[in-house]
């Protein structure tokens, strides 16, 4: 994970993008990243839309994740810790026992 930081880093130092990534505008860029990527599946199936565009969306993807990345590195997130952390909460929240083959939201279930 550090050193696909470490690369991402060094792409915008390079740059000198740093001073256009404020917390903000990495959010939007993420989330703009996040349109395109969902632009993939506009009008089509899952499956015709990842046959037919399976390259731009595993690039669309990617930005998602250098965006998600670059917020992480820039507010001192170790987002390997949130990661695990998250999916502690979420095991918490959604139990295998109650859960297990149900797509119910944990608002919903009994
Ligand atoms: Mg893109």
């Amino acid at each position: 994970m550090d050193d696909i930081i470490n690369k991402i880093i060094e792409f915008r130092d390079a740059r000198d993008w740093k001073q256009f990534h404020n917390a903000k505008d990495l959010v939007i860029s993420l989330t703009l990243e996040a349109g395109e990527l969902l632009e993939n599946f506009q009008w089509k199936s899952s499956d015709q839309a990842v046959d037919a565009n399976f390259d731009n969306i595993r690039d669309e993807l990617a930005d998602v994740l250098i965006y998600s990345l670059m917020l992480a590195h820039d507010l001192e997130i170790d987002i390997k810790s949130a990661i695990l952390n998250k999916l502690e909460k979420n095991e918490k929240k959604y139990p295998i026992e109650k859960f297990k083959g149900t797509s119910k939201k944990y608002t919903e279930a009994e």
